[in-house]
């Protein structure tokens, strides 16, 4: 059996980021930078103010006070969008609104709340009342505060989340380079598999594999081709991995790679090009097939042979897949993981030999040092869907270990969305 980190070492060394494109910033979500991003201008622009007020010279109003307030005359008004016209003065002042370009002249902001004009839409006064004093500075944003021009910003190889689609717009960015998503395919065998939602007939069940993958995919950023499902026929398979090399990066194929008397996929898979079957030391999910074909184009295809019960194809997805789709997208760093530390609620039994994922819920539990208790989602069978629905994350328990006690730490990889 071979170990998980030489079995991804193979599949990774055999990839790297797809073609870089430019995009508008609404297509931009999800996708990996190709580029970083550096400020094209600087924020703010100019010094403008924090609040809703007057501006005003800080010494006019010093020490003022409810009870001793000074009394400035207005001289105009700065709003945003529409520069200040004329000058702030010694003995005025003019109203300001958030945002606005500070007036020449001016050194602070007082709020409206400190003086006696209206909070709201209100005309212009004549004089304003000044009650709170202001220092130099007060309630002004300096220019270049936030960013300067060339200030980089993010870097290639992370994910555009929707944080950064801000950053990226007030950078003055209407557009970004990103790579291509990977385009994968995914293709169910089993000749006792019908559609989701189908009505059953004898011996048939529902196909939940495929529309894992595809989801699974597709929370990399992966753009998802299903082809259905095939029966264990090693034409029928044979004729959609076809039509799936014509088009994809990365063709899924779950069921069929094991040693079973119908299991087809090794041998359709070996039609496209060199294939390696590993028996990895994992569980779930112990036989997994790779295959390379060549597209269209001359590029590589990577095929993947999935094991057909529903938590190891899940899983391995996760092991395995979820890294090659990330480094395929240019992600920098496809082996992080979302992980915390935890401490098990019950004690988890596994296989000895190899390492475990084991689905386990998470509660935060401020008790111990960790910040989270795990406990069994439900059964660890590797055919028990239902414990996916309350799973949270995997926990790993290495080889050499078949049970862990209640209170043991364990690390947990989270689920995405889970
Ligand atoms: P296989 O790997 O084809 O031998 O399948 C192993 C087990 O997983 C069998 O019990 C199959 O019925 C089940 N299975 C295979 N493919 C799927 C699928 N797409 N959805 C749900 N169960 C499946
Ligand atoms: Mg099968």
């Amino acid at each position: 059996m071979l170990s998980l980190e030489v079995a991804l070492a193979r599949m990774l060394e055999r990839v790297g980021p797809l073609p870089a494109a430019t995009v508008g910033l609404d297509d931009a979500l999800g996708r990996v930078l190709a580029e970083p991003i550096t400020a094209r201008v600087t924020l703010p622009p100019w010094d403008n103010s924090a609040m809703d007020g007057f501006a005003v010279q800080a010494a006019d109003v010093t020490g003022a006070t409810k009870r001793w307030p000074k009394t400035l005359t207005v001289v105009g008004e700065s709003r945003a969008g529409h520069p200040p016209e004329g000058t702030v003065r010694s003995g005025t002042a003019m109203r300001i609104l958030t945002g606005a370009m500070l007036p020449p002249g001016a050194d602070a902001v007082v709020p409206v709340e400190a003086t006696d004009a209206p909070e709201g839409v209100a005309a212009l006064p004549a004089s304003v009342v000044v009650m709170g004093a202001a220092a130099v500075g007060a309630n002004v944003r300096r220019a270049g505060s936030d960013l300067r021009q060339g200030d980089r910003l993010l870097e290639p190889g992370s994910r555009v989340s929707a944080a950064a689609v801000a950053v990226i717009a007030a950078a003055g960015h209407g557009s970004v380079r990103v790579h291509r998503r990977p385009r994968v395919a995914v293709l169910a065998t089993g000749d006792e598999l019908v559609e989701a939602g189908a009505v059953l007939g004898p011996g048939q069940i529902h196909d939940s594999n495929a529309p894992a993958l595809a989801a699974q995919a597709r929370q990399v950023g992966a753009e998802v081709r299903r082809l259905g499902i095939a029966h264990d026929t090693l034409a029928e398979v044979e004729r959609r991995l076809a039509e799936a090399v014509a088009w994809a990066d990365v063709v899924i194929v779950s069921g069929g790679v094991s040693v079973g008397a119908h299991d087809m996929v090794k041998s359709a898979m070996e039609r496209f090009g060199p294939l390696d079957l590993w028996r990895v030391a994992i569980q779930p999910g112990k036989p997994l097939a790779f295959g390379r074909a060549v597209g269209p184009e001359g590029g590589p295809v990577l095929m993947f042979g999935l094991p057909g019960n529903p938590v190891s194809t899940f899983v391995t997805f996760e092991i395995f897949v979820r890294p090659v789709l990330r480094r395929l997208a240019g992600d920098a760093d496809p082996l992080a993981r979302d992980t915390v530390r935890a401490r098990l609620s019950s004690a988890l039994t596994s296989a000895k030999d190899r390492r475990a994922f084991l689905r386990v819920a998470l509660r935060p539990d401020t008790s111990n040092g960790t910040g989270w208790l795990a406990s069994s989602a439900g059964g660890q069978g590797s055919h028990v869907i239902s414990a996916l629905a309350t799973a949270d994350g995997l926990a790993i328990i290495p080889e050499g270990v078949d049970r862990l006690e209640a209170g043991a730490e364990v690390e947990v990889w989270r689920l995405e969305g889970a």
